[in-house]
């Protein structure tokens, strides 16, 4: 599944600060609340990297949005609030919660650059951590390099 060579791009003899989204260390910080299992990436990379200390972050936690709290989609740059129902999910547009979304990425970035992350391990698909999200995006844009997993 993961056909990069991290170990000849990362020197592991040099201990780093490494973000990573809370939910990916089996955090139950999902919309949902419910406990997922651990990523068996980030897994794989404490085993290989036990002198790296993982930064955990959740950035809709840092926005203030709760836990669990409704789903969400992207429309037009734009995050809404919408339905758990995945089947009313593409037709229900609820609250536009994008300055929330960019309020926690903010505190993401703030955190990231006050621990001094080089790297942040990010959770696939959600509309914050993808590296397509708010919190990906503003990351990346600080110069911070993004793995996305799940
Ligand atoms: S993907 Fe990011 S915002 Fe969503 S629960 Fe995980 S850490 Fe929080």
């Amino acid at each position: 599944m993961f056909s990069i060579d991290w170990k000849s791009i990362y020197d592991n003899t040099l201990p780093m600060n490494v973000l990573v989204s809370r939910c990916l260390i089996g955090e139950p910080c999902r919309w949902h609340g419910r406990k997922l299992s651990a990523s068996s990436f980030v897994k794989r990379w404490v085993h290989e990297h036990p002198r790296d200390t993982l930064v955990p972050v959740c950035p809709e936690l840092l926005a203030g949005l709760g836990c669990p709290r409704p789903p969400v989609k992207r429309s037009r740059g734009r995050v809404y609030t919408t339905c758990a129902d995945k089947a009313l999910r593409a037709q229900v547009t609820g609250d536009d919660v994008t300055d929330a979304f960019i309020s926690g990425a903010a505190s993401t970035v703030a955190i990231a650059l006050e621990r001094r992350c080089t790297l942040a391990i990010l959770c696939k698909w959600s509309p914050s951590c993808d590296k397509t999200g708010i919190a990906g995006k503003m990351l990346a844009g600080v110069g911070i390099e993004i793995v996305n997993t799940f």
